[in-house]
């Protein structure tokens, strides 16, 4: 039996106009390591660049609502 596990990295936006800066959350399908430092799409559709150096679920306020909603 084959157990599909998603996973999810933390990626930080970078600030838009009077939008702060965001963490949120990329879904992964391969090896992390091979995403630090990479633009990846989120799970609410924006990109961000993924960091290892946190991991998903953040805690903040400045964590994407979107993201946290969709990836637990
Ligand atoms: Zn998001």
């Amino acid at each position: 039996m084959t157990t599909q596990t998603t996973t999810h990295v933390a990626a930080r936006s970078r600030a838009h106009g009077p939008t702060a800066a965001l963490w949120h959350a990329v879904e992964v399908h391969r090896i992390v390591a091979d995403l630090d430092g990479a633009c990846e799409l989120t799970v609410c559709g924006a990109l961000a660049r993924v960091t290892t150096e946190q991991d998903w679920p953040l805690t903040g306020t400045d964590v994407c609502p979107a993201c946290t909603a969709q990836a637990r």
